[in-house]
């Protein structure tokens, strides 16, 4: 019998006979391992444990723990998920049931019946009663007359529309329990790994996206291996509801949606254009001390502009439709991206290899079209203001600026108490060079300069090859929010494309004509999308130096009215943001307002403080700090800013 190298991700080389499985070598290593590997990776391709290995391969095996796992999981519970409804409703026909980032949904067609929230749970112990009985999942390749013959027989229309677009030979069912269904694989080794399951959700989903199709039912669900990791993610989903900026937004007053106005345009209120303001005022003072130059531009650009950017062509249909001249037919777009007007103002002025790099930084506002069920809150929008700047540099000087740019993305994130992140790195695929654009010697220079920012920095790195965009690699910040969510926040791009396209320019100290490398960047991304991610970060309860209201003083009667406005007008010479609660309310119900508006500081204030001119200071969340001067307060505000802010 013949042997095949099996080599493993510590790089261990292992000989193993001919057609061995991944189970089978797992169990060779040992048996705890071989009981909780769900599936296996063989050169890069994820694959079932029991599929024979016939060559050489590189091998990896897949746990629960890992993403490649986890979807392999939610994807075989997809089945399961039919399983239990072939069993609970007979007449079901099938659509498409794949895994998610969180979870999995089927799509199905129940006809006449209106499935309800109400039978979720008998849904569930179906699943979890089939699951009980451990049920392999079974390939077998067919014949397509085969799979026409199953499918034909067992009269499920979607299912056979699927098989016309698929050719003889790459045709395999799965079979599982009492259920067989068209797919391609991989599935975990038996049902019985999955031991908690919730249906999450319903929703109705046009067959094939396509609205001109029949509306079928999209269930969605969530399992897991054990029954305390569903617990645990209930909880954190309930936590998150708690958090939901679209919530907290509106009993903050911080912004609406109006839907004369249209909708995904959010309004700012004037507490949320405070914070707002606040924000662009600290980067702007950051990008001031980094050497960026303001600039500012339109909110629409001819149509030429577009075309030469490249974006007319590839979003032009798809993004709002042009705005007209009356006289002379021009045609002008709504800004997509600030990043072609840079350019232009880049070519205003001849420059010189002395002048570079040049840092353009600009708060613009751009447009861009999302189908109106693909909005959501802040989060996605219609129109949104980036924190953008563009800057054009040398191929020398790229490493030098991207170090400075971590170093600002790095200050907001501690300003801003984001504590855990990552940085991935996308870099080209070095098997399919002719994909990309630019020079081989350029994008070494390049992806060589983020990998040795991001160590010098002591970034915690994550490297995704053949990610990168066509025209450059880039670095994004993969920020862990309080309650464990990850958002992409903060990107740094680099890009040889739009130099090419713009003819942009320098002389160099050889006295001829080079082109600049250009790169993106947009620590907070959108201050839209930003506000929002904050918002669920910190529940409401924004950084001291942010919060639009810092202070509320609260006097026990209207007989401490004048001294309190006497307090007042000594924090707002501070510039400490206050106000005066002075309704005839008890004094109890103003500290529980207070503390559902996340008031950082409430002032209390009676007899004893104004005859001995204190204020009794009470922290949000109930911790009391006790009686302090005015000047004592103040000192005591601007030193907490401070510190968040260093
Ligand atoms: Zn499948
Ligand atoms: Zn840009």
């Amino acid at each position: 019998m013949s042997q095949i190298n099996i080599t493993f991700p510590d790089g261990v080389v292992r000989t193993y006979p001919k057609g061995s499985t991944s189970l089978n070598i797992a169990k060779s290593i040992s048996e705890g391992l071989a009981r909780v590997i769900i599936a296996a990776k063989v050169n890069d391709k994820v694959t079932e444990v029991s599929a024979p290995i016939n060559e050489d391969a590189r091998l990896n095996f897949l746990k629960w723990e890992d993403r490649e796992g986890q979807s392999t999981f939610w994807h075989s519970s997809a089945h399961l998920l039919a399983e239990a409804l072939e069993a609970l409703y007979p007449d079901v026909k099938f659509g498409i049931g794949p895994p998610l980032e969180t979870g999995f949904y089927y799509d199905v067609d129940f006809g006449e019946y209106k499935l309800t929230s109400e039978e979720f749970s008998k849904i569930e112990s179906k699943m979890l009663e089939l699951a009980k009985k451990d049920s392999p999942f079974i390939r077998k390749e067919v014949s397509k007359a085969d799979a026409i013959a199953y499918f034909t027989k067992k009269n499920d229309p979607y299912k056979l529309e699927l098989l016309e677009g698929l050719n003889d030979g790459e045709i395999s069912m799965y079979e599982q329990g009492n259920f067989i269904d068209l797919c391609k694989g991989p599935h975990i080794p038996h049902t019985g790994f999955i031991k908690a399951v919730k249906i999450t959700a319903l929703a109705g989903a046009y067959w094939r996206g396509d609205e001109k199709n029949k509306q079928l039912t999209r269930i969605y669900g969530i399992t897991f291996p054990k029954k305390s990791e569903l617990d645990a993610h209930l909880l954190i989903l309930e936590e998150a509801k708690k958090r939901d900026h679209r919530k907290i937004g509106k009993d903050l007053e911080l912004f609406t949606f109006s839907e004369k106005v249209g909708v995904g345009l959010p309004l700012w209120l004037p507490k949320g254009a405070a914070l707002r303001e606040k924000l662009v005022q600290f980067m702007q003072k950051a990008q001031m001390a980094a050497g960026y130059l303001p600039v500012i531009t339109p909110h629409i650009g001819h149509k030429s502009l577009y075309v030469t950017s490249g974006h007319y062509e590839k979003y032009g249909a798809d993004s709002f439709q042009p705005i007209k001249t009356p006289r002379e037919g021009e045609e002008f777009f709504l800004k997509p991206m600030n990043c072609p007007h840079h350019c232009e103002i880049y070519k205003a002025s001849p420059k010189s290899y002395k002048d570079l790099p040049v840092r353009y930084a600009e708060f613009g506002t751009v447009y861009r079209y999302e189908q109106a069920g693909e909005l959501h809150g802040l989060t996605r929008v219609r129109g949104f203001t980036q924190d953008d700047a563009h800057l054009f540099v040398r191929p020398d000087q790229v490493k030098e600026e991207f170090c400075k740019v971590i170093d600002l993305v790095l200050y907001v994130f501690n300003a801003l108490d984001f504590k855990e992140f990552t940085a991935q790195i996308s870099l080209r695929d070095p098997s399919n060079k002719t994909k990309y654009f630019g020079t081989d010697e350029n994008w070494e220079l390049a992806e060589s300069a983020i990998i040795e920012s991001a160590k010098e920095k002591g970034l915690k790195t994550v490297v995704e090859i053949g990610e990168a965009a066509f025209y450059g690699p880039k670095l994004d910040f993969m920020v862990k929010d309080a309650i464990g969510r990850k958002w992409q926040l903060g990107t740094i791009q680099v890009d040889y494309n739009l130099p090419e396209r713009f003819e942009l320019e320098y002389t160099g100290s050889d006295n001829l004509k080079h082109r600049p490398v250009m790169i993106h960047r947009a620590p907070f991304g959108s201050l839209e999308r930003f506000v929002a991610v904050l918002i669920e970060h910190c529940a409401g309860n924004f950084p001291l130096w942010l919060t639009p209201e810092q202070v509320i003083i609260l006097p026990i009667s209207e007989k401490y009215q004048e001294y309190s406005e006497k307090v007042l007008n000594v924090l707002k010479k501070h510039d400490i943001r206050a106000l005066i609660d002075d309704r005839s309310e008890k004094t109890g119900k103003k500290i529980r307002d207070a503390e559902l508006k996340k008031l950082p500081f409430m002032l209390i204030i009676g007899e004893k403080e104004q005859t001995e001119s204190t204020i009794t200071v009470r922290k949000q969340g109930g911790e009391d700090l006790g009686a302090m001067t005015i000047e004592g307060f103040v000192a005591y505000i601007n030193q907490s800013i401070e510190q968040q802010l260093n």
